[in-house]
């Protein structure tokens, strides 16, 4: 591991950052991939505190995203991600050397990163709902004022079609029968009269 203390703002407060030519800015960590010192500015945004602009980028922290299939075949919920980036292996590599002591530290600054991370996602969601709403509400606004009227449309819920009865046969039939006088005693003394002849 390059030298600076481990997870923790190194001492160099009076040195100057080693990342790009000029920056004069006091460098706040070494980076614990090349080991040059660098600035605020010149920081990785996505670990600031262990790793310069150059040496952890979004584009080595890709994560695959697949949904979740069972052998069958069969989805459920959830997904499956898998860390291809780059940084993953270097930095699963590094985990598997480190001390219990090194690993308590970095397990308290990973949780702090997350924690961060996550209100930050939520503050920029928060933000971002507000501002489409405000934008809607202009919109209406605007539309309303030259005197036009907003319909939401909401999607016509899908009616199923009632099955129809299947019209039965002899119902037809005895309804018809019913219709033109004949009483099944009568359908059953001309259905006599016929076995007779035949017979
Ligand atoms: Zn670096
Ligand atoms: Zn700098």
């Amino acid at each position: 591991m390059p030298d600076g203390e481990y997870g923790t703002l190194v001492p160099f407060k009076e040195e100057p950052c080693q990342q790009a030519n000029g920056c004069v800015e006091p460098a706040i960590y070494r980076c614990h991939k090349c080991g040059l010192l660098y600035c605020l500015d010149h920081a990785s945004e996505i670990d600031p505190q262990r790793f310069c602009i150059k040496c952890l980028i979004i584009d080595d922290c890709k994560v695959e995203e697949t949904p979740l299939v069972d052998a069958e075949g069969e989805r459920h919920r959830g997904r499956v991600l898998r860390p291809v980036g780059n940084a993953f292996t270097a930095e699963n590599r590094l985990i598997q050397e480190m001390s219990e002591d090194e690993l308590k530290v970095y397990i308290t600054q990973y949780k702090i990163i997350v924690r961060n991370h996550e209100q930050m996602v939520t503050f920029a969601r928060i933000n971002l709902a507000q501002a489409e709403h405000a934008l809607l509400e202009k919109r209406i606004k605007t539309i309303e004022g030259a005197g036009g009227e907003v319909i939401f449309t909401s999607r016509p819920k899908a009616v199923k079609p009632t099955p129809k009865k299947k019209p039965d046969a002899v119902q037809a039939l005895a309804d018809k029968l019913k219709a033109s006088g004949i009483t099944p005693e009568m359908l059953q003394a001309i259905i006599d009269a016929k076995k007779k002849k035949a017979g």
